[in-house]
């Protein structure tokens, strides 16, 4: 029997013994026995056993680790892993949406895997998880008592081990387009599955979906808020729940705001229309426009989409996310609130907190940092992988 293996260069080993699960192609040696996708025993250059992973000669990341120890990776492994993560995950209600899988946060490097209420969305972001993303779908699904899955693999990062898109059912029974699931107590949410973003609804955001009700609850007065890039209106629907906002929803997608428009119906919340308005508009000229109108807010949140999706875009990004918080921090009251983030990986929370400054200091206003702002626990980090955080926010008082 050919027993695959990659031999890493002499002193090439330390991020392999400290658990970072990628191995790039510049640490290795040779490759004996390995074709695309196969499984791999990874030895230090004296051949002694350092860990186990998948490989794929196309991709930079040669490697990727699924165990230090010495073990197969067989069905037994599956279900540890798999039910390590579901175990975790074991608070959130069945009836809502959580994701189950974290990818390389929840050692499974490439699966994630997300469920609203009662469905599961798979996304294969590499060779191996794809090839074996049939039998991770049944697995998933009876572990979960989940009714089926549907397969979302239309994501970038795929073109980087040579593979294409890939959307379609993948397990149980048909999924339907879509779904309704209890964001927090007393909403309810629409999810899109086929054809919203990622699998259809940004999970990391749902503690400060909820944030954001808290802090509106709190106050006397009626609110204003502005809500940019509302995506189906998550937040939108989270201030208007506590029955004291004006709400503004900006996206350039029609179809979200569509989307915005039921999830406001599902939760009865259009009975005074005066309470929102959605707009279809580019946020950075909406943002200039109502900057030159004089409009004020009493709650601004700024959610756009990834700017830097490496590290040669950091400063162009840079500028985006500089203009849209000095344009916020024009449109805010003294003494309101801007919830604003950034889920670039390539920005740093460091840097994404100097930019934020940097705005403020040419709008010649004073802010305070009520929070730091990250993905819920339903999104881990692994300690080992800096790479996993990807979503910072900083919540301001702004006088
Ligand atoms: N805040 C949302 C998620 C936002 S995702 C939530 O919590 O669910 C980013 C959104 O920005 C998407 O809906 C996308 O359509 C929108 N978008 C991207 N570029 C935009 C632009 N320049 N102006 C307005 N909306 C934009």
């Amino acid at each position: 029997m050919p027993s695959p293996t990659v031999t890493i260069k002499p002193k090439r080993e330390k991020p392999i013994i400290n658990q970072h699960p990628w191995i790039f192609s510049g640490a290795i040696a040779s490759v004996k026995d390995a074709n695309p996708g196969d499984v791999v025993t990874v030895v230090d250059s004296k051949g002694h056993f350092l860990a186990r992973g998948y490989f794929n000669p196309k991709s930079q990341i040669q490697v990727r680790i699924l165990t230090w120890q010495d073990e197969p990776i067989d069905d037994a492994w599956w279900q540890k892993m798999l039910q390590r993560a579901i175990d975790s995950r074991k608070d959130q209600p069945a009836d809502s949406g959580f994701r189950i899988i974290n990818a390389e946060n929840d050692f499974i490097p490439g699966l994630v895997a997300d469920y609203y209420n009662g469905w599961i969305v798979l996304q294969a972001l590499t060779l191996f998880i794809d090839q074996h993303k049939q039998h991770i779908a049944q697995m998933l699904m009876e572990m979960m008592g989940a009714r089926g899955v549907y397969e979302r693999s239309d994501v970038d990062v795929r073109g980087r081990e040579g593979l294409s898109d890939a959307i379609g059912q993948l397990a149980g029974l048909p999924v339907p387009d879509q779904i309704e699931f209890q964001h927090s107590p007393g909403i309810k949410l629409l999810v899109d599955i086929k054809n919203g973003h990622k699998t259809g609804f940004y999970l990391d955001q749902k503690e400060n979906h909820r944030s954001l009700e808290a802090l509106i609850a709190g106050s006397d007065e009626t609110q204003h808020v502005l809500n940019c890039f509302a995506y189906t209106g998550a937040f939108t629907v989270a201030a208007l729940a506590t029955g004291k906002t004006h709400v503004v929803s900006v996206d350039s997608s029609l179809e979200a705001l569509q989307l915005a428009e039921k999830n406001i119906a599902l939760n009865e919340l259009d009975q005074t229309e005066e309470s929102y308005e959605l707009i279809q508009a580019n946020c950075f000229d909406y943002l200039r426009d109502a900057t030159e109108a004089g409009d004020q807010y009493d709650i601004i949140i700024l959610d756009p989409p990834k700017f830097a999706h490496n590290k040669q875009q950091i400063d162009r990004a840079s500028r985006g996310y500089k203009d849209l918080n000095l344009h916020a921090f024009h449109l805010i009251k003294p003494g309101g609130y801007l919830m604003t983030y950034s889920c670039s990986g390539a920005i740093s929370q460091d840097l994404f907190q100097k930019i934020v400054f940097g705005a403020l200091a040419d709008s010649g206003r004073q802010a305070q940092i009520v929070s730091h702002l990250n993905a819920n626990s339903d999104h881990p980090i692994a300690l080992t992988f800096p790479e996993g955080e990807y979503l910072k926010g900083l919540l301001l008082k702004v006088y």
